[in-house]
């Protein structure tokens, strides 16, 4: 029997030690504040047992590891229309690269680059208020956790409005081709927010849950999207979740993963464990440094890549 416990807290011990750590993201100003030497993990398997090591209690910015929970709510709200608006292809460009908008017309190459995120808070954004279309995401994630004290720190998504000029100009580029379709500055009020929430690895961990059960809430019974739903959000994850370093994740990991700036990733092994990590340095390519390394870790350990044949088949 493979002890998860002793595992998450031997790699939690040996990323104290490490001492290439990354750099921390310094364009939305409370980020760069953060300390370093944190780092949590939390990971919940299908039977509901949860093991925890480090800081995994401890709320951090999910930045845009927020877009697999958008997605999914969109998905609900519009259906595969969806695909019409937003690619499902790795676009092999940073997070907030705007070249190929030009010549792909406006149209995003995938929902996990800012351009893609931005369009489907657009979509969630149809028909309602900014503050109603903020409340309906932190509730579902909320509800995905089964954790009401799940919070937007209000002070990071004021510093991204403020700061948010490529963003703005991604918004503002699409508007221009008819994909943004709310007002621009509604639309981004809506990203940041969503982009602010704050969770524990424990918390992100929770919420995962859906994507490693066939779409099930395991807690709850409720299903919260088709098992074939899942299954393509899982796959978007393994092949655009980490920008340009996609490819590298997949390699080193092979799990589907969503990496944010704030230095956490959610991997899930599906039909054995959502996984969430934190540490703040990031690498070059904007993905937690020892976040890649401690699932690297842990997928050496239990064996859990998706690509490794299955200890039970
Ligand atoms: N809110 C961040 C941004 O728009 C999200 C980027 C990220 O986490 N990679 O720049």
């Amino acid at each position: 029997m493979t002890d998860l416990g002793a595992i998450v807290r031997d790699i939690a011990a040996e990323m104290a030690e490490a001492t290439e750590r990354g750099t921390v993201a310094d364009y939305i100003a409370p980020l760069k504040a953060i300390d370093l030497a944190r780092f949590g993990i939390a990971l919940v398997t299908a039977d509901g047992a949860c093991h925890a090591a480090g800081a995994a209690d401890e709320p951090f910015s999910i930045q845009s590891i927020s877009k697999v929970f958008t997605l999914t709510l969109a998905l609900g709200r519009v259906g595969d229309q969806l695909w019409q608006r937003v690619g499902r292809e790795p676009s092999g460009t940073a997070f907030n690269s705007i070249v190929q908008l030009e010549t792909e017309h406006g149209i995003p190459r995938n929902p996990f680059i800012n351009a893609g995120a931005i369009v489907v808070s657009d979509m969630i954004l149809a028909g309602h208020r900014p503050s109603e279309a903020i409340g309906e995401i932190v509730r579902f994630v909320r509800g995905l956790a089964g954790d009401e004290a799940i919070y937007v720190d209000e002070s990071v998504a004021r510093a991204e409005q403020a700061s948010g000029y490529r963003n703005a100009a991604l918004a503002n580029y699409m508007a221009a081709f008819g994909n943004v379709r709310r007002p621009v500055e509604e639309t981004l009020g809506v990203y940041v927010h969503h982009c602010a929430i704050a969770m524990s690895c424990r918390q992100l961990a929770l919420a995962g849950r859906y994507l490693m059960a066939g779409g099930i809430n395991p807690e709850t019974g409720r299903r919260i999207v088709s098992q074939r739903r899942a299954r393509r959000i899982n796959a978007l994850m393994l092949t655009c979740g980490h920008y340009d370093g996609s490819g590298e994740f997949a390699f080193r990991v092979g799990l589907p993963g969503k990496s944010g700036v704030g230095g956490g990733i959610l991997a899930i092994a599906p039909g054995r464990a959502a996984i969430a990590v934190w540490s703040p340095g990031l690498n070059e390519r904007g993905n937690s440094q020892l976040g890649t390394l401690a699932l690297e870790r842990l997928v050496q350990r239990t064996g859990w890549s998706v690509f490794e044949p299955a200890e039970d088949a």
